[in-house]
C-alpha cells in the first residue's frame, strides 16, 4: 500500500455537508425505533424482532444506494459497490445494542459506513477494489456471551459446540435463536472470510477524550489490554450482636481494603491505566450477619501488557496481606485476559492524512473499550475511526454526538476509503 499523496479528494462543499447531515439524522432516527424506549433508551439484542427490523431498514438503505446486498450465516449483513479483483475494503460496525443502551453505539458506525460509501458510488462510480459496507450482527454480548459473534464468524474462530451452548436469560439457544431469523447454524463456518484488504470501523468514543480537547475525529491507535480477576475471601458469618470485634474474621473488611487498593494502584500507574471493583457479591448478605463469604471482581486496563502483569502482582500481593491481616482465607482466578491491540499503521497514517485533507480537528487515542475491529485485526489490517461522545456517555439513553462531529467523521472516512479503494493500487 504505496498511495500517491496528490490523489486527494477536494473538501466536501456546505451543500454536501448539509445532505449528509440531514440524511445521517434521519438514519439516526429510524434505527432509534427498533427498540427504542420511551426514555430515550435503545435495547436491540441480536436475533430479537427489533433487531430484524433494523437489519431490515439497512438493508434498504444498502440497496437504495446501488450496493449489492448479502447476508452471510450468522446474519450480518453487507452491501457490495464492486471494483476489480478479489481483495475488499471492508467499514462498518455493529447493529446490537446492550440493554437500555442509546442510539449510537455501533449504529452510527453503521450509518457512516453507508453514507460515506453511498456519496463514493454517487461522485465516483466503480472503485478498483470493491467498498463493502458491514452491518455486524452481533458484537454486546448483550443477550449471549457470544463475545464479538458476527467478527469471530468473519475468521472463522466460533466453535461448532457453541451455538447450542450459548443460552441467553430465558434459555433459548444461540442456535435457537438464530434459526427463528432464517438462519442455519450447521452453515456458520460459511461465513469465514479471507479477502479483507482492510477494515476501517467507525465509531462513537465513548469516552470524554475528543469532547475534553474540542476535537472532532480520533484515529485510534490501539485497543487496551483487558484483564479480569475474581477475589474470594472466607472468614467465618455469626451474629453481628454476640461476636466480640477481636473474634472475628469478616471477609467484607478484608474485601473493603482491595477496594481502596484498586483504585491506588490505577492512579500510582498512571498513564491511563483503570481500574473498578465492579460486583461484590457478600454472603450470608443480612444487616445482623457478619460477612463470612466475599466474591468480588477487578477489572482492569492498559495499553501495554507488562504493566497489566505488574497491576496484576501489586494488587493479589494486597489480597494476601488482607487475608493474613483479617484471617480470611484468600484465593483470586483470572476470568478474562485481552491482549492490547495494535491497529494498522498504515491505514492510521491514511486517515490521519484524510483528516488534513478534512480540515478537521483531529487526535491520536486508545480505546478503553472492545472493538470488532480488534477481533478483525488478528488477521486483516484493521483501523478505527472515533467520533466525540457528547459528556462521554455510553450504554446509556444519553448517548449523543453532534451532528457536525457526525459529517467530519464521514467525511475523513470518505477520504479514507478513496485512498484505499480507488487510489492504492
Ligand atoms: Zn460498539
Amino acid at each position: 500500500l504505496v498511495l500517491p499523496p496528490e490523489t486527494a479528494l477536494s473538501p466536501l462543499d456546505d451543500g454536501a455537508k448539509a445532505d449528509l447531515a440531514r440524511t445521517a439524522a434521519e438514519m439516526l432516527e429510524g434505527l432509534r425505533r427498533h427498540g427504542g424506549g420511551p426514555d430515550g433508551s435503545v435495547t436491540r439484542l441480536v436475533y430479537s424482532q427489533e433487531w430484524a427490523a433494523a437489519m431490515a431498514e439497512v438493508e434498504g438503505w444498502l440497496s437504495g444506494r446501488g450496493l449489492e446486498t448479502r447476508v452471510d450465516a450468522v446474519g450480518t449483513r453487507f452491501g457490495r459497490l464492486a471494483g476489480v479483483g478479489e481483495q475488499v475494503v471492508l467499514t462498518g460496525s455493529h447493529i446490537d445494542s446492550v440493554s437500555g443502551g442509546g442510539a449510537y453505539d455501533g449504529a452510527l458506525g453503521v450509518i457512516m459506513a453507508t453514507c460515506a460509501v453511498g456519496w463514493l458510488a454517487r461522485a465516483l462510480g466503480a472503485p478498483r477494489r470493491s467498498i463493502e459496507v458491514l452491518a455486524n450482527c452481533e458484537e454486546e454480548s448483550s443477550r449471549f456471551a457470544g463475545n464479538f459473534w458476527g467478527a469471530r464468524a468473519m475468521l472463522g474462530l466460533i466453535s461448532p459446540a457453541e451455538p447450542d451452548s450459548l443460552r441467553d436469560a430465558h434459555g433459548v439457544t444461540m442456535g435457537e435463536a438464530m434459526r427463528r431469523c432464517g438462519l442455519d447454524p450447521a452453515r456458520i463456518p460459511e461465513a469465514a472470510r479471507s479477502d479483507i484488504a482492510a477494515f476501517v470501523e467507525p465509531h462513537i468514543e465513548q469516552g470524554p477524550r475528543l469532547e475534553a480537547a474540542h476535537t472532532q475525529v480520533g484515529v485510534v491507535e490501539r485497543v487496551v489490554g483487558v484483564r479480569q480477576l475474581e477475589f474470594r475471601f472466607e472468614g467465618s458469618s455469626g451474629h453481628a450482636g454476640t461476636i466480640p470485634m477481636d473474634q472475628r474474621r469478616d471477609a467484607l473488611v478484608a474485601a473493603a481494603e482491595l477496594v481502596d487498593l484498586v483504585r491506588r494502584t490505577a492512579l500510582e500507574t498512571g498513564d491511563g491505566a483503570v481500574a473498578t471493583v465492579g460486583s461484590l457479591d457478600v454472603h450470608p448478605g443480612g444487616s445482623n450477619q457478619i460477612p463470612g463469604d466475599v466474591r468480588m471482581t477487578v477489572d482492569f486496563r492498559h495499553a501495554d501488557e507488562a504493566v497489566l502483569d505488574a497491576m496484576e502482582r501489586q494488587l493479589t500481593a494486597g489480597g494476601r496481606a488482607a487475608h493474613k491481616r483479617h484471617s480470611v482465607s484468600f484465593a483470586t482466578h483470572v476470568r478474562l485476559s485481552q491482549p492490547p491491540v495494535e491497529f494498522d499503521r498504515r491505514l492510521q497514517d491514511v486517515m490521519m492524512r484524510s483528516c488534513e485533507q478534512a480540515s478537521c480537528s483531529w487526535m491520536r487515542l486508545p480505546s478503553g473499550a472492545g472493538h470488532d475491529a480488534q477481533v478483525i485485526a488478528r488477521r486483516f489490517p484493521a483501523a478505527m475511526l472515533f467520533v466525540p461522545s457528547r459528556n462521554g456517555h455510553s450504554h446509556r439513553p444519553e448517548e449523543a454526538t453532534d451532528i457536525a462531529d457526525v459529517v467530519a467523521g464521514i467525511e475523513v472516512l470518505i477520504g479514507t476509503l478513496h485512498q484505499l479503494a480507488y487510489v492504492a493500487p
